[in-house]
């Protein structure tokens, strides 16, 4: 039992108060569905309008303070925050399915996020000298307002981090939604981080995304919204703000190919960066690789070694270190995946089963997927078409480089791609024709320096995925000049 946790379960945050709801709704534990970890409060529309008051209010403020002090509260929280982290781990395996390791490390990012975000600051805010000599001009900051962050359940964490830590520095008060199927550990850090900032600067609200995503939408206080998840919901809320015209990014889903060349080197690292891109938690990632275009020349040869990998993963219950691969977070999930496999079956592909159960007696009571491998697979199929956001991958082998980027760019998803090759010359020439925010030779992985940023583009989203560096996303530059 995690002790932080019973205290935010069945509560919403506004205003510094922990509020009850009259409803509210279990979230289970993923790899053992009949366990209630928590209760997440079901927020009416009045309670969401009550949040946007108090961020509004203590928005007068807060955008006011000065640089030093948001950088100090910040340092502190994330002082704090890291100290608790071992307990909060638990609790995010437990709600999320990720193993404790994974688990682990997107905690930690969100620390780095906190303390790379303070120490870039000062420097971002300071206003810049532009113009020429016929008149100087300077760009200074300003915040806007209520900021509001959705995020979903997949990496609840860092995606609610990245979004709320750059917005909260820049002087924007914010109403955080989090996943329903996923809020309680950004719930508890919250929670603590709340407690270094006044009242009012950060708020948390649960419950239904249609109904809190139409309230926020519409309430033309919120100046901002960070949404993250799919790009349906991401239309939606194009659609539901445009009478409010508010400062929109959107950060959508994707279906990430990665391009294996005939000279790729296909050793040891290069198996296990492709692995690790496919099967990262259990495949529930934006950008994980969705699908695989091979030279016919190298497609036994990867089949086989992939083969080889996924059958060293062992599928379990994310709590126990062994396990390498948790559960899918939820049965809508669950289920979309095993129906994506079984048409494909039906369509006549082949369906490798691979992997490794921890545990058989407790199998059936989570929502767990062996790793899967399919071959002889059409392009066309709905495996490689949609974002399937599981533990599989479909691998369409190809003659020709130029029919394999024609296939890559058959989307209307644009998050990350990949090119697999011995030539970087070759890779950047194939980097350029590739329809991706971030394209990855010989790898499929994030930007290690939390300052860079890559936007999705296509239907993958409007906005440039950014950590620290995310602060230009939550204010406006303004020039001052004689
Ligand atoms: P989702 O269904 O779009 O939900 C995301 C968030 O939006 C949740 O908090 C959800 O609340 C809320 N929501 C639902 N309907 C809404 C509405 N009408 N208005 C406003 N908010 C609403 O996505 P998901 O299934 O949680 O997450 C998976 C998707 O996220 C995938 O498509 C994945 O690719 C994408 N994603 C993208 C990135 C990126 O950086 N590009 C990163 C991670 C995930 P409820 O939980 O209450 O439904």
């Amino acid at each position: 039992m995690v002790d932080v946790y019973p205290k935010i379960s069945g509560k919403y945050l506004v205003g510094g108060k922990w509020k009850k709801t009259s409803d509210v709704k279990n979230v289970i534990n993923p790899a053992e569905i009949n366990e209630v970890i928590g209760e997440v409060a079901l927020c009416t529309r009045e309670d969401v309008i009550k949040a946007i008051d108090v961020a509004d209010k203590a928005y007068k403020d807060w955008s006011q303070s000065s640089i030093k002090s948001r950088a100090d509260r910040m340092r502190k929280a994330a002082d704090e925050l890291n100290k608790v982290i071992e307990s909060h781990v638990s609790l995010f395996v437990r709600e999320n399915g990720k193993p404790i390791v994974e688990a682990k490390k997107e905690l930690l990012r969100c620390v780095d996020v906190m303390k790379g975000g303070a120490d870039i600051l000062s420097d971002w805010w300071n206003p810049k000298s532009k113009g020429d000599k016929n008149q100087k001009v300077q760009v200074r900051k300003r915040p806007r307002g209520v900021t509001a962050i959705i995020s979903p359940w997949n990496s609840p964490m860092i995606l609610t981090f990245k979004r709320s830590i750059p917005a909260i520095l820049a002087g924007n008060t914010v109403v955080i939604k989090p996943a329903t199927n996923c809020p309680l550990t950004v719930l508890s850090a919250f929670q603590i981080i709340a407690s270094f900032f006044p009242e009012g600067t950060i708020n948390v609200v649960t419950g239904s995304g249609s109904i809190i995503g139409d309230v926020l939408s519409h309430d033309k206080r919120v100046r901002t919204i960070a949404f993250t998840g799919s790009t349906e919901t991401g239309k939606q809320i194009i659609d539901m703000s445009a009478s409010t015209v508010k400062q929109l990014h959107l950060e959508l889903g994707g279906n990430d190919p990665a391009l294996i060349l005939p000279d790729a080197k296909l050793g040891d690292l290069e198996m296990q960066r492709i692995t690790m891109g496919i099967l990262r938690s259990a495949g529930q990632v934006c950008s994980a690789i969705k699908r695989i275009y091979v030279h016919e020349s190298r497609h036994d040869e990867l089949v086989d070694k992939l083969k080889r990998e996924f059958s060293k993963i062992v599928v379990g219950n994310g709590i126990q270190p062994d396990v390498t691969m948790g559960p899918l977070n939820n049965k809508s999930q669950y289920d979309y995946i095993t129906e994506l496999l079984e048409n494909s079956k039906i369509e006549g592909a082949n369906v490798d089963i691979l992997g490794e159960k921890l545990d058989d007696d407790s199998w059936e009571e989570g929502y767990f997927l062996l790793p899967s491998i399919v071959t002889n697979i059409n392009h066309e199929s709905e495996l490689v078409k949609a974002e399937q956001f599981g533990p599989t991958i479909p691998i369409v082998s190809y003659s020709n480089l130029d029919e394999a980027i024609k296939m890559a760019n058959d989307t209307e998803f644009g998050l990350k791609a990949s090119v697999w090759t011995s030539n970087e010359l070759q890779a950047t020439n194939i980097a350029d024709r590739l329809e991706a925010g971030a394209v990855f030779h010989n790898n499929h992985t994030v930007f290690k320096d939390l300052n860079l940023d890559f936007p999705g583009i296509k239907e993958s989203g409007l906005s440039r995925e950014s950590f620290c560096g995310g602060l230009d996303l939550f204010a406006d530059s303004y020039g001052f000049a004689d």
